[in-house]
């Protein structure tokens, strides 16, 4: 074996380990339950870890994920696992956002809602949220996303943004590594929250442009992800949700600033 395919096994096998964990802990968090899926890009290839169709979200483990390629198909895992039927969402961001490692599908009830009603549009208005400052687009078609064509169409309404809402569905977020997917993940959960509740007030003030940029100017993204990763992933091994030995493995790869 070459050195540059032993580096990429190494990878692979953190990666794997990365979605196994985010994925308990999105299901353990009660953002994701019976379905959703986590993908990690392998850096240089047209390959991505993604779980297996029916696998329970809190059974997930480095051993049952798989290896996809940018057609969805299955290239490398266990006899018998199949990729999720939306494996497409993945493939056709990833093959369509070589600035994204990491994709989140969910089905989060609050913030569906915003594409249920003639109501206010989701923006952000806790400051977290200032990821999504250039817009949260709605992806009209509510379907199963099951084919290469249904997915590219997702990943044209999502664009150059890091999120969208699928109507009547759930939500994609985009984000440059896995660590990064899970909070990205949970700080949009928490603004459609936060969003919703605040209407019950009167009416809602979103962030504006200069209060977002005021915010991110001072924001260290890779600092806040290693906090809030290391701060899931101890809530998790305390529940019994993760395996302890997990701990540290995504850390490696993270920036500490
Ligand atoms: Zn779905």
């Amino acid at each position: 074996m070459t050195g540059t395919l032993a580096n990429t096994d190494k990878i692979v096998e953190r990666l794997k380990i990365e979605v196994a964990a985010c994925t308990r802990l999105m299901n353990l968090e009660g953002i994701m339950d019976y379905s959703g899926h986590v993908s990690a890009r392998v850096p240089g290839r047209e390959l991505f870890v993604i779980q297996d169709l029916d696998m329970a979200r809190g059974d997930v483990h480095p051993d049952n994920l798989l290896l996809a390629d940018f057609d969805g198909n299955k290239v490398d895992g266990p006899d018998g696992l199949f990729p999720p039927a939306e494996v497409c969402i993945h493939s056709e961001i990833l093959k369509a956002r070589p600035d994204i490692n990491s994709v989140a599908h969910v089905h989060p009830d609050t913030a569906i809602l915003f594409t249920l009603a003639d109501g206010p549009k989701l923006s952000p208005v806790r400051n977290h949220a200032a990821r999504w400052g250039d817009g949260i687009p709605v992806h009209p078609d509510p379907a199963h996303i099951n084919t290469p064509e249904l997915g590219k169409a997702l990943a044209d309404t999502l664009g150059s943004h890091n999120a969208a809402l699928i109507r009547a569905h759930g939500i994609v977020v985009a984000a440059e590594n896995v660590p990064a997917v899970l909070i990205d993940t949970v700080h949009f959960v928490e603004n459609a929250e936060a969003f919703f509740r605040a209407a019950q007030l009167g009416p809602v003030l979103p962030l504006t442009k200069q209060e977002m940029a005021s915010f991110l100017e001072r924001f260290r993204r890779p600092r806040h992800i290693r906090k809030l990763w290391d701060y899931y992933m101890g809530r998790g091994i305390t529940a019994g949700a993760v395996p302890a030995e997990w701990a540290g493995v995504a850390e490696q790869a993270l920036p500490t600033s």
